[in-house]
């Protein structure tokens, strides 16, 4: 395969996030601004076109809300740590997330981006197309997360004795339970205490599928044959037992908070965040 092909299979999903993100971008009372997001939607698919109810399925419109609530989220906690003095920050399945480029990092912020080759070669060709520069330093690694990708992270100078923010956004939902189990447990073994952790989770069932006043999404079913359902129990509790101060965010509330329509509300899709403490020690 070309390294410039576009992305298939679950690296494709990354590119239906950027659409969300593109048209959120033109919106004069945008929650975020990304460049680039509407370059990636044109390089896989062409013209980028905001598509209204009869277009598409209520389903659809709720689950670009949900992308639009989700990433505004996530850029706040990310900035937050960095306010808070965590100077590395690493992504995994960073997809086509361009913080690295549209956040107002401090100075000497690292931010390490994992993803698969396919998806981090694309994501190359177009950034480098519009001659895009990082405000971050962006340190771009081709790993896959259900293998040794520790090992190729510290190997491109990641610190674990530092502390570090950690964003898992809309990955986990395409792992198995046991695979969930032990990324985040290798994640708990590169974060120094005080670092801070954020993800996604959602069980993956038909039934917790996106939809708006009962209707679900059909154009995502080919995503959703990807789902592996992620943690089998509640992450906040899981990550309790090892050595994290977990929180739940109720996303209704999020998008409340930025002035959003709340239309997206299975209760069983959350946003955690999550604070790494102080190894205990017995003596
Ligand atoms: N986090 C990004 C965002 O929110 O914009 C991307 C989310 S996208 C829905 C899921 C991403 O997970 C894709 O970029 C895909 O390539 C990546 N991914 C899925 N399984 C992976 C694995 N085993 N190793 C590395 N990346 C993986």
């Amino acid at each position: 395969m070309s390294t410039h092909a576009i992305p298939e299979g679950v690296g494709r999903t990354a590119i239906g996030v950027a659409r969300a993100r593109a048209v959120e971008s033109r919106r004069p009372d945008r929650l975020f601004d990304d460049p680039y997001a509407a370059a990636f939607v044109t390089a896989a698919d062409g013209e980028v076109r905001e598509r209204g109810p009869g277009e598409v399925s209520p389903g659809l419109i709720a689950m670009a809300r949900h992308l639009v609530v989700r990433t505004r989220f996530f850029d706040d906690f990310l900035l937050a740590a960095a306010a808070d003095g965590c100077r590395q920050v690493v992504i995994p399945a960073a997809g086509l997330d361009t913080r690295a480029y549209r956040l107002n990092w401090p100075a000497g912020l690292v931010c390490y981006e994992i993803d698969l080759p396919e998806v981090l070669a694309f994501k190359e060709r177009v950034l480098a197309e519009r001659a895009a520069e990082p405000v971050a330093r962006r340190v771009a690694l081709v790993a896959d997360l259900r293998e040794d990708w520790p090992a190729v992270l510290t190997g491109a100078g990641f610190d674990p004795a530092e502390r570090s923010a950690w964003l898992i956004e809309g990955l986990l939902i395409y792992l198995e339970s046991a695979e969930v189990a032990r990324l985040l447990g290798q994640v708990g073994e590169l974060a120094a205490p005080g670092s801070r952790l954020a993800l996604t989770h959602g069980s993956g069932r038909w039934e917790e599928s996106p939809r708006d006043r009962g209707e679900p999404a059909p154009e995502l079913a080919p995503v959703m044959k990807l789902w592996k359902g992620g943690l089998a129990e509640d992450p906040v509790p899981w990550l309790g037992r090892r050595g994290w101060r977990a929180v739940r965010h109720d996303r209704a509330e999020a998008a409340v908070s930025y002035g959003r329509p709340v239309d997206y509300v299975s209760s069983q899709r959350i946003f955690v965040t999550a604070e790494r403490l102080p190894a205990v020690t017995s003596n």
